[in-house]
Parts: structure tokens; sequence; C-alpha cells
């Protein structure tokens, strides 16, 4: 059974076949193994936060500090105002873009 909140992380109708580059999907498969990571340390009493809070680098995720064919940062799933992210790490502009660009509800 998938969860709501799983959900709204999922592929949207505008991801094209193009977007679906190998790096793009490389991302994807670390933040999986990350999250994985996380919670394995969790089920067996770990506790290591840092896991927890892993995320993918600026270059990894090719950040830039504009928008891209009217993408930014602002209008993405995983933007967290007024200048975070929940899956690249670092100081994210609203203005910025990066592959992993969902956008928001
Ligand atoms: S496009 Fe989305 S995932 Fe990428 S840096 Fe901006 S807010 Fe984060």
């Amino acid at each position: 059974m998938v969860s709501k909140s799983h959900e709204s992380a999922r592929v949207t109708s505008e991801d094209t076949p193009e977007n679906h580059s190998p790096s793009r999907r490389k991302i994807l498969l670390s933040l999986l193994w990350s999250a994985a990571a996380a919670n394995a340390a969790t089920l067996f009493g770990g506790g290591h936060k840092a896991l927890a809070q892993q995320k993918v680098t600026k270059e990894l995720s090719q950040y830039q500090d504009t928008p891209k064919d009217g993408q930014k940062c602002s209008e993405c799933t995983f933007f967290e105002p007024p200048k975070g992210c929940k899956v690249v790490e670092g100081d994210i502009s609203p203005e910025g873009w990066c592959q992993l660009w969902n956008k928001a509800a």
C-alpha cells in the first residue's frame, strides 16, 4: 500500500524521458540508499542522526542559482523556505533549480 506522503513525491506527468537522465537516476538511487540506511539505523537503535539527515550535494544534483525552463526551487515540493531543501544540502535560492525538481502540489 502506498501512503499519501509517498505519493506526493512521485514522478509527475511533467517528467519526461529526457528528464530521467542516468545522473538523475543515480541521485534518486543515492537518496533511496540514504533513506534505507537511516531506517536501518533506527531499526537497530543506532540513532545515527547524521544518516537520517543525509542530503545530496549541490554538485551531484547539478544545482544552479537560476531557474531552468520556468522551473525554480520556490515551486518545488522539496523546497523549505526561506533557503533550504529537504534533499539537497546547503543554502538554496528560491530562484534556483536542480535535477531533482518536482512541482509542488
Ligand atoms: S529544485 Fe527542488 S530538490 Fe532541487 S534544490 Fe531546489 S528545492 Fe531542492
